[in-house]
């Protein structure tokens, strides 16, 4: 049976591009039973190789996103939810990884160079950012998670873990499972742009609707989004490709949200042709989304306040998921020892 791993880094509080990339699809898994184990991390100790400086928002974001998670579904008693600085296994099995890992394959990662640029670290990269890729390998492997959901930005990340397990399997013995990404089903969800039109919405770059945005700052952020540069005036042709009002649409809007919201259209093929044609302004199509947007965000802004009365509550939960986890960590960190024939006192030093 299936065991998922998945996780977010706390550097800020989870976002429209988490939902639609990640979080919607580990709850509709976490619902179907079908899966032997979920496991969903707070990747405290990866959000500190880029902000070594900055503890305290690595530390008052825990709650944070232990918070968003819970609203929108995750039930810590469907799905163990965890610290990853708390389970120490997961530094070991990343410091045996290292030895599989040359440093020029970690130079071709295509996310960690477009990550390194975006943080301008030029030549200053932190070795513990440099390497979070084998760190990684060792969140998926400690669980031997065969499935992880993730955005298209992971995607190296996988492939990088398949590498370290094929090698380690290879050299060792047959102990670590290679996992598969799964993505959303909706292309458009893998990668939801920012409200300045940047390729992706990021909590580091601050282009971001919150899940717990407040009903009116999410009004504000539509209202200021950024659109197609050439529609000057409502007559003129408009483009929908690359315009992230519609690419928005593409991710949330259904067709029985015409019939609710803007009757005049049947769906979103006959809106894109109108703005297309020209003749239909921004704010109308920017209304329209705000109408959608509010009504997937309430509920779930509604019970993250609930929730938010009570961190004791939630610091408990984070705790019992950190033992269940850390254990399971230390069961494979000692199938891992074993294969490599460095489980001295248990096997002795003969073969
Ligand atoms: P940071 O800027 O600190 O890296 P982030 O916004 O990229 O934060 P992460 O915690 O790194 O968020 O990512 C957690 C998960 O959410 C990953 O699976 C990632 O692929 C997914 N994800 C993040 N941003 C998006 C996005 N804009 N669209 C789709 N999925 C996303
Ligand atoms: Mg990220």
């Amino acid at each position: 049976m299936d065991i998922i791993l998945t996780g977010d880094r706390p550097t800020g509080k989870l976002h429209l591009g988490h939902y639609v990339g990640s979080l919607k699809r580990r709850v509709e898994m976490q619902n179907s039973g079908k899966y032997k184990d979920i496991y969903i991390m707070i990747a405290d100790a990866q959000a500190l190789t880029d902000n070594a400086d900055d503890i305290n928002k690595v530390r008052s974001n825990i709650a944070e996103v232990a918070l968003d998670y819970l609203a929108c579904g995750l039930n810590p008693q469907k799905s163990t939810i965890y610290i990853q600085s708390q389970i120490p296994e997961l530094c070991e099995l990343s410091f045996y990884y290292m030895n599989l890992v040359t440093v020029s394959r970690l130079q071709r990662n295509p996310t960690v160079k477009t990550e390194i640029q975006m943080r301008n670290f030029h030549q200053s990269i932190p070795v513990g950012f440099f390497t979070y890729p084998i760190s990684q390998a060792a969140d998926i492997t400690a669980f031997k998670a065969n499935l992880v959901p993730v955005g298209e930005d992971q995607l190296p990340m996988i492939e990088q873990t398949r590498e370290i397990v094929r090698s380690f399997n290879t050299l060792y013995q047959e102990v670590l499972v290679e996992p598969k990404a799964v993505l959303p089903e909706n292309s458009t969800c893998s990668r939801l742009p920012g409200l300045d039109g940047a390729a992706k919405m990021s909590k580091s770059l601050g282009n971001c609707i919150y899940l717990s945005d407040s009903a009116d700052e999410i009004k504000k952020k539509i209202q200021s989004m950024f659109t197609d540069p050439t529609h000057l005036r409502v007559q003129d042709p408009g483009h929908t490709e690359n315009n992230p009002v519609f690419i928005y649409l593409d991710a949330f809007c259904r067709d029985e949200h015409f019939a609710a919201f803007l009757p005049a259209y049947q769906n979103l093929d006959e809106l894109k042709a109108h703005y297309q044609r020209g003749g239909l302004g921004d704010m109308v199509v920017k209304r329209f989304l705000n109408e959608i947007l509010q009504n997937e965000l309430r509920p779930i802004r509604e019970r993250r306040e609930e929730l938010a009365q009570d961190l004791g509550e939630i610091f408990q939960m984070l705790k019992i998921g950190s033992e269940k986890a850390q254990k399971v960590a230390a069961q494979t960190l000692d199938e891992v020892k074993t294969a490599m024939g460095i489980n001295y006192f248990r096997h002795g030093f003969g073969d």
